[in-house]
This record gives structure tokens, sequence and C-alpha cells, in this order.
């Protein structure tokens, strides 16, 4: 598993390469030397394309979802400066859906000085890294993907000689947002910059640090990269107090809505204003409220 096969693979220049042989190594710090077969997989069949729009190259590769409903929109991709994004492609045969292979792609937008822009790229090789494996599972005339701890079912329609994607529910994207927010910090920190902070997703970072705490990040990691929510379920309801995972994804889920729609309305001072209460009143009520009781119960246990 030598990082120089996946550079040579895909031809990366030597500015790229030469990030590629100090991120590989950070990876397997962080995520753990047991997933760094599932890292190299994912690395070597997936392509770092770099460009100046990342909606333009999604488009131009045939990788947008045409769907409406996602918490991410075209307006919030062409706004962005990297993504991770795959997509099933699907046979009908037997009178059965089959998943007949998996497209990824990774995007990150230039940059003047490094000639690309580095975090952006640790977030989005994040992404990927925690969907790669199980990414997709066939139900009947259900797609349900995952990334990390990302959940997405989209209803399959035979539509002629087509198959069409409905998407029919989306959750844990806050959540996971934050998580890969963690991940994205500590590894820029080290490579890029030690004072580096996250902007964009500084709320959903904050709060998911405050509940991964000291001890529950390899949980997390887990979960995230081996398709194993339901330990990750089951720990939290014995170290938390029961149902503890569904509350923290419910709020997470509203906080990333309304982070998405902060960013869209930095121009527009009033309705900035107006989002920002919403999401302080959400943590003061909310998520304070939640903390509170597991605290409490943490407390009431070590008591006993
Ligand atoms: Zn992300």
């Amino acid at each position: 598993m030598n990082i120089e096969n996946i550079i040579k693979k895909f031809n990366y220049d030597e500015t790229l390469a030469n990030f590629l042989r100090e991120l590989y190594p950070e990876f397997i710090a962080y995520f753990g030397a047991d997933k760094e077969p599932i890292i190299y997989e994912a690395l070597y069949n997936t392509p770092i394309l770099i460009g100046d729009n990342v909606y333009q190259i999604l488009k131009n590769n045939d990788m947008l979802d045409n769907d409406d409903g996602y918490a991410v929109s075209a307006a919030d991709l062409k706004r962005s400066s990297g993504a991770y994004q795959s997509k099933a492609i699907i046979d009908y045969e037997d009178n059965e859906f089959k998943i007949k292979e998996v497209k990824r792609v990774v995007i990150v937008t230039k940059n003047y000085n490094n000639g690309f822009s580095k975090s952006p790229l640790i977030h989005e090789l994040g992404h990927l890294i925690k969907s790669y494996y199980n990414e997709y599972k066939i139900d009947n005339d259900l797609l349900i993907g995952r990334s990390g701890l990302i959940e997405t079912k989209k209803r399959l329609i035979k539509d002629g000689e087509k198959i069409k994607e409905v998407l029919i529910e989306e959750k844990g994207v806050g959540l996971e947002e934050g998580l890969n927010s963690i991940m994205q910090e500590e590894i820029t920190k080290k490579l890029v910059d030690p004072n580096f902070e996250i902007s964009g997703y500084g709320v959903l970072c904050h709060l998911a640090k405050i509940i991964v705490g000291s001890d529950l990040l390899s949980a997390f990691l887990e979960a995230e990269i081996k398709d194993d929510k339901e330990s990750l379920i089951t720990k939290l309801d014995e170290e938390f107090i029961p149902s503890a995972y569904n509350r923290i994804d419910k709020i997470f889920d509203k906080l990333y809505i309304l982070t998405l729609k902060r960013f869209s309305e930095i121009f527009d001072k009033n309705k900035f204003k107006i989002t920002t209460e919403e999401i302080e009143k959400l943590i003061k009520e909310d998520f304070n409220t939640l903390i509170k009781e597991i605290n409490n119960a943490r407390a009431l246990r070590k008591g006993m």
C-alpha cells in the first residue's frame, strides 16, 4: 500500500503528489492503522480533479445529482471550494435493480499560492474515506447510500430504458460535517497552518467536539468508516442517555440547514442577523439542554 502507486496511476503533478505524500500517513494516524486498506483503496480508485468551479466540473463529468431536495443545492456547489461526489450506476436485470459500478470523484478549486486549496482537499478526502466501504446498497426498489453517518434513501423507478432516482430521505449531514471538520482542522493545523480554524462549518465543528469529548473519537470513526452506526448508537445509549444519537442527529441537521441558509445571506444584513439568532436559539435551547441531560446522567452513574 504505497501512495506512489496512486500518484503514478493518476499522473498527479508534483505539487499535489508532494502534498499526498505528507497527507497519507496523517490519514492513517488519524483514522487508525487498521483503516489503511480502505484509505488506500479509496484513493486508488478515485481521481482528484482541480479546477475553477466545482459545479461545472461535476456537470462536465456527468456527476451531478439531478434531484432537488438535497441539503446541498446547485447554488451551494457554485460557492463551494471542494466536493466529494459519487454515483451508483444501476442496472435492471431479471426484474431486479443491481449496482453495476460506483463512480467517484474528489474536486477542489485552484488557489493562487499553492496551486490548489489544501484544507478543502483534506476535508473532501475525509468524506471519500468515510464513504468508500459499503457506500451503496439496494433494498428492492430503494437505493440506500451512506457517507460516514449520512444516510440517503432514493426510490428507483424504471422508466422505459432509463432508471429514475427520486430522493426520499437524507439525514445525518450536520453531524457528519461537524465530525469531518474536526479531522480537517486537526490535519490542516499540522500540514498547512498551525493557526487554522474551521470557518464555514465552525459552529457544527465546535458542537461536534463537545459531543465527541475526550473519549469517543475512535467509536465515531469506526462507525463512519466501517459502516457500523448501530454500534455507535448502542454506545451512546450507554455512555450518554437513551436516544442520544437520534436527538444529536436531529439538532445537527437543523443546524446544518441554518448554516447553509446563513452562507447564502452574507450580503443581506437583516436576514443574516435573523438566521444567526435562530442558530443561537437552537444551541441555547436544544443543544445545551441535551448536554445538560447527558452530563447529569453521567454524573449520576459515576456517583453510584
Ligand atoms: Zn463536507
